[in-house]
C-alpha cells in the first residue's frame, strides 16, 4: 500500500531545519500536526503500531477499524510520561502541574476533596539524613536574600576549625571557604576515603522503611495523648460488618524526597490531623477538639528522634546499619498568623521537587545493568562513583541470602529480617543511589488522586475535540521506537504545542499555575 504519507523519509534530509521545511511544506502537514498533537510537546514521545477500532460505548460494536499503517509516519504517537524535568520538560510540566493539585488539595479541598480540611491543623516537617562523613557544605545563619533559589547572602566559613589539620589519609580537615551557592565542590566530601559511602547508600535505600516507621510512631504518640485526656476511641464498622474501636485522630501525609547534592535523600512531609466520623470511616473530618498543632509538632519530633532502622545483617558488616535521621527536623505550621509558609507555596515547592530526581547530584543515568557499571562505578573514583560502586558491590549476591535466624517473635525488625536478600534492590537502584522509592508520595485519604487529575483531562480534552462521549477507543499496539523521526519534527511538534499552550489556555487553574511558576521563577 503506498499512500502520499509514507513519501517522507526524514533520513534523506540532513540539517534540523532543512527536515522541519521539508515536513512543513509537504501536503499532509497538517494532518500529520494533528496526529501528533496529543504528543506535541513531549521531546521523546512512543512510537506506537497495530490496529485502533473505535467501539460504541453501550452496544459494544466496532463503529470503525484503523490500522496505523494508515496513519501519518504509520504510528501513533504517545508522549513519554516521565515526570523528570530534565528527561522531558513537556511531560514533566503537566505532572508538575497534578502533583501541585494533589497537594494543595489536601491543604485546602478541592476536587472532590472537602474544603473544611483547610482548617485541620497541619505542619510542614523536614526530615533529613545524618552525616556520612564532612562534606563541603555552604551554611547562611539569616537569610536576607530575597529568593533561595539565588540566594546571595554571605555564608559562614565552610569547615572552620581552630586546630588546622589533615585526616589519616592526609587531606585537610579544614575548609576556610564561602561557598557561592552553584560551587561544584558543595556536597563533595573533604575526603573520599574517610567518607563511608556504604553507609549512605544503605541509609537511602532503608529510607522509606524509617519514614513508614516514623508515622506509625507519630500516630501512636496522638493516639496515646488522646487516652491520657479522655478522648474516646471511635467505633467503627468495617464493610464486613465487623466492630472496630480505632483512636480518634489520625495524621494523613503528602511526602516528597529530595535528593541533596551530597547524594543522601531528604523528605519534605506535609501531615494533616484529620478525625474519625464513626458514621463514615472514610470521611474527612476535623480531629478531636483536645488535640491540636502542638501536640502534632511535639510527636514529629518525639518520633524523629527516637525511632531507628537496624539493618539486617550483611555479610560486610554482620551486625547491619543504624538507619536514623538527622539532627535537624525542621518542622513549620502552614498558614500560621504572621507565618510565611502558605498552602501555595508549600504545593509549589513540593510539586517542584516531584520532578526531580539525583539531578542535584550531577548524577543522571537509568537503570544501571552489568554491561554499563563499570562506565559509573568506581571504588577509587569521586564520590558518585564511589556510592554507585558501593550500591553495586553491596547488593551483589552473597552466600547469606538465605532467611537469617536474627528475627525473633514479636521483634519489629521481623519483616525486613526475613525477607530473603534484603541488599539485592541495591542494584536495581544504583542509579537513584540506593533510593528506591517514589519521589511523590501521599496517604489514601490525603487529597486527590493523579488518575482522577488524569481522567479530568482526559474527559476534557474530548470533549474539546468534539468527540462523542458514547465511544470508546481500544487497541492493539506495539512498540515501534522511542522519539521524533527527525529534529526537525520534534521543532515542528514541539513549538505547534507550546504556540497552543500560550495562544489558549486549558483552564484558570493551569493559568494561576504557570503564573505562580513565572513568578517564582522572576
Ligand atoms: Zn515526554
Ligand atoms: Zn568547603
Ligand atoms: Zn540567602
Ligand atoms: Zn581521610
Amino acid at each position: 500500500m503506498s499512500t502520499p504519507l509514507t513519501l517522507y523519509r526524514p533520513g534523506l534530509v540532513a540539517g534540523r531545519d532543512a527536515q522541519a521545511l521539508y515536513r512543513a511544506t509537504a501536503p499532509e502537514f497538517s494532518g500529520w500536526l494533528e496526529h501528533t498533537r496529543s504528543a506535541g510537546g513531549c521531546s521523546r514521545p512512543i512510537r506506537l503500531t497495530g490496529t485502533i477500532a473505535a467501539v460504541d460505548r453501550d452496544t459494544g460494536r466496532i463503529l470503525n477499524e484503523q490500522h496505523t499503517d494508515e496513519l501519518p509516519d504509520r504510528a501513533l504517537y504517545k508522549a513519554c510520561g516521565n515526570r523528570r524535568e530534565s528527561q522531558c520538560r513537556d511531560c514533566a510540566w503537566v505532572y508538575q502541574g497534578d502533583a501541585y493539585q494533589v497537594v494543595r488539595c489536601g491543604l485546602a479541598g478541592g476536587k472532590g476533596v472537602p474544603a473544611s480540611i483547610g482548617r485541620h491543623p497541619v505542619v510542614f516537617a523536614t526530615f533529613t539524613a545524618p552525616s556520612f562523613g564532612a562534606v563541603h557544605h555552604r551554611h547562611v545563619a539569616r537569610h536576607t536574600c530575597r529568593s533561595r533559589q539565588r540566594c546571595d547572602c554571605r555564608p559562614a566559613p565552610c569547615h572552620a576549625r581552630r586546630e588546622a589539620g589533615t585526616c589519616r589519609h592526609g587531606q585537610p580537615a579544614v575548609c576556610f571557604a564561602r561557598h557561592e551557592a552553584d560551587d561544584p565542590r558543595l556536597g563533595q566530601p573533604l575526603c573520599l576515603d574517610c567518607y563511608n559511602h556504604n553507609h549512605q547508600v544503605v541509609w537511602n535505600y532503608f529510607s522509606g522503611e524509617l519514614w513508614r516507621r516514623t508515622k506509625q510512631s507519630i500516630e501512636r504518640h496522638l493516639a496515646a495523648l488522646c487516652r491520657k485526656r479522655g478522648i474516646p476511641l471511635a467505633r467503627i464498622v468495617t464493610a464486613s460488618g465487623k466492630v472496630r474501636w480505632v483512636p480518634p485522630v489520625r495524621v494523613s501525609h503528602g511526602k516528597v524526597a529530595e535528593m541533596q547534592r551530597r547524594a543522601a535523600v531528604h523528605f519534605h512531609c506535609l501531615l494533616r490531623l484529620d478525625g474519625v466520623d464513626p458514621d463514615d470511616p472514610d470521611a474527612l473530618v476535623p480531629p478531636p477538639a483536645g488535640i491540636t498543632v502542638d501536640d502534632l509538632e511535639e510527636a514529629v519530633h518525639a518520633a524523629a528522634s527516637k525511632i531507628t532502622v537496624t539493618t539486617p545483617p550483611h555479610p560486610d558488616r554482620p551486625q547491619g546499619w543504624l538507619v536514623a535521621w538527622g539532627e535537624q527536623v525542621d518542622v513549620r505550621r502552614i498558614n500560621s498568623a504572621g507565618g510565611e509558609l502558605t498552602d501555595d507555596k508549600v504545593a509549589a515547592y513540593l510539586a517542584k521537587y516531584a520532578t526531580k530526581a539525583t539531578e542535584a547530584t550531577g548524577h543522571c543515568s537509568t537503570r544501571l545493568t552489568p554491561a554499563t557499571i563499570d562506565n559509573y562505578a568506581d571504588p577509587e573514583g569521586n564520590h558518585l562513583a564511589r556510592l554507585i560502586d558501593a550500591c553495586w558491590h553491596l547488593g551483589r549476591p552473597t552466600g547469606t541470602d538465605t532467611t537469617s535466624g536474627a528475627a525473633t517473635a514479636g521483634d519489629r525488625q521481623d519483616s525486613l529480617d526475613t525477607k530473603p536478600r534484603p541488599y539485592a534492590g541495591l542494584r536495581r537502584w544504583a542509579h537513584m543511589l540506593g533510593f528506591g522509592g517514589h519521589f511523590l508520595t501521599k496517604a489514601r485519604r490525603y487529597s486527590v488522586t493523579f488518575r482522577l487529575l488524569r481522567d479530568t483531562r482526559a474527559t476534557y480534552r474530548r470533549t474539546e475535540d468534539d468527540d462523542t462521549a458514547d465511544t470508546i477507543t481500544v487497541g492493539t499496539l506495539t512498540y515501534v521506537g522511542s522519539g521524533w523521526l527527525s529534529e526537525g519534527d520534534a521543532l515542528l511538534a514541539n513549538t505547534a504545542a507550546r504556540q497552543r499552550r500560550e495562544g489558549r489556555r486549558i483552564g484558570r487553574e493551569e493559568l494561576a499555575h504557570e503564573a505562580w511558576l513565572t513568578g517564582a521563577a522572576a
